[in-house]
């Protein structure tokens, strides 16, 4: 699709649409004459430069990369009428669409009943699980595990809840037996799991802590923020499909569109198993809800303003790559397999270690020196040699502890408490092209050797707009 002819297309139909209403004239203050916008606008694509090039191939560091056309012309397309889906008269349109995209969501995962909306954020809809448990178990802790998001911990702090790490085993997941203990010794009402860590990409063993469900009685909360879409995969044989399948079986669950489902930034989304918990958000508010209908997208969320254009985002989206295993699953898959690619490439290599091997499409990878100190201080150097020069490779760091990286290799010799690694997120399908370069790229970096192989075409040599269309 092109971006640029359906920009115009977005703001012509958003003008056709005000034309149907009596004409009037804009209020001076408003008023910006062009060509002291033209200098404004200059500035301002000057300063975006500033930036990493998350569009790129060479940039595999964190989970971002640009939305998808369809979404940007979606997103611009309501945000000219600018909707706020806090209540269904701050845009009937987009409050269907956040509807019609949760249920598409929900029956991705699974769930037959559901009670769900958007959130700005994963960390808001992770908030508003917990909120839910608290409410429903009151005065009792809740249990994650000590590689889940750190917000987690935050968030109990917020809600005046107790908050319990659970140690990991080898593979970064939550181990079920430690969780077992704690919850024998201490009073748990809610038990994190996650599916898809953020730092590795591990999944706990969601299946198997169904179980403790059923005997000790706590909620169980999914936070798959970043993974939940790999569940699209479950069926291809390139990992375990037992923890995706047991999520149906959870009570609550968080995905954020905006990781790998092609949305601009503010857009997750929190779903709940038992629609009965709309009972914990019941309150009155003075200003808004005159239409009458069934609940009100904000009768149940704590957050009240929210774009309605980030649904209208998802919703176009959606109609064109679906949350299917051959439509968004598709998206998702060259980066699934490249990051078994890679990991088959380390295993192979003298100069850079796999720390584990990837579940998902995280590669966790250090420079092959002795000692964890050597280790911690190669990955600071490749991560920013790495940047520098004329073919850059963007890549992040992830600090462990010293005894999971002797656990996972003990050859290791432990002379700090814990070192950096290197971490590569493979969120972009396009990765899968240029991945034996990178991996020589990098494996010259931790020898500090220049790159062995041609290098690709220059960075200014870039189509204008940095959207993949497709
Ligand atoms: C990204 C992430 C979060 C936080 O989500 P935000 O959208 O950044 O607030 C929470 N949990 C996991 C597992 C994540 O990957």
């Amino acid at each position: 699709m092109d971006l640029q002819h359906w920009l115009g297309r977005a703001v012509e139909a958003s003008g056709e649409w005000a034309a149907e209403f009596a004409p009037f004239t804009p209020h001076p203050s408003h008023h910006v004459d062009d060509e002291r916008f033209g200098a404004a606008f200059a500035d301002l694509t000057k300063r975006l430069r500033d930036n990493y090039p998350f569009f790129h191939p060479s940039y595999v560091g964190q989970m971002v990369k640009p939305p998808h056309p369809a979404a940007v012309v979606g997103y611009l397309a309501a945000m000219l009428v600018n909707p706020n889906n806090h209540a269904r008269e701050g845009g009937p349109a987009t409050a269907d669409m956040e509807r019609e995209v949760i249920a598409e969501l929900a029956a991705m995962f699974g769930f037959r009943r559901h009670l769900g909306h958007l959130t700005t954020s994963g960390t808001m809809g992770n908030l508003e699980a917990l909120y839910v448990a608290r409410e429903s178990h009151p005065g009792a802790g809740v249990a994650y595990s000590a590689d889940s998001h750190f917000t987690h911990a935050r968030m109990c702090r917020v809600l005046g809840m107790e908050g319990h790490a659970v140690p990991v085993d080898r593979h970064g997941r939550m181990d079920l037996d430690a969780l077992e203990d704690l919850l024998r010794r201490e009073r748990i009402g809610t038990v994190v799991l996650t599916a898809g860590t953020t730092g590795t990409g591990a999944v706990d063993p969601v299946h198997e802590a169904l179980a403790l469900k059923a005997r000790f009685g706590v909620r169980l909360h999914v936070d798959a923020a970043y993974g939940g879409f790999f569940t699209l995969l479950a069926g291809e044989g390139l990992f375990d499909r037992r923890p995706w399948d047991a999520i149906a079986f959870c009570d609550s669950v968080v995905v954020d569109p905006h990781k790998h489902g092609l949305q601009p930034y503010g857009c997750g989304a929190v779903l709940f198993r038992d629609p009965q918990v709309a009972r914990h958000y019941r309150h009155d508010s003075p200003y808004t809800y005159f239409t009458p209908s069934d609940l009100h997208l904000g009768e149940i969320s704590l957050e009240c303003s929210r774009a309605g254009a980030a649904a209208a985002a998802l919703w176009l989206t959606l109609r064109l790559l679906p949350a299917t295993p051959e439509g968004l699953g598709q998206v998702l898959l060259p980066g699934l397999k490249a990051a078994r690619r890679w990991a088959d490439l380390l295993r192979a290599s003298p100069h850079l270690t796999l720390y584990q091997p990837p579940e998902l499409d995280i590669v966790t990878y250090f420079p092959s020196e002795p000692t964890l100190a050597g280790v911690d201080e190669a990955t600071a150097r490749v991560l920013s040699d790495g940047m520098a020069g004329p073919d850059p490779v963007y890549v992040s760091t992830l600090r462990v502890d010293g005894d999971a990286l002797t656990e996972r290799h003990p050859w290791l010799v432990a002379d700090a408490p814990n070192a950096r690694i290197l971490r590569s997120v493979l969120i972009k399908p396009e990765i899968g092209d240029s991945l034996e370069h990178l991996h020589q790229r990098l494996e010259g970096l931790a020898t500090g050797r220049s790159p062995r192989c041609p290098v690709p075409p220059s960075p200014s040599a870039r189509p204008p707009v940095p959207t993949p269309s497709r």
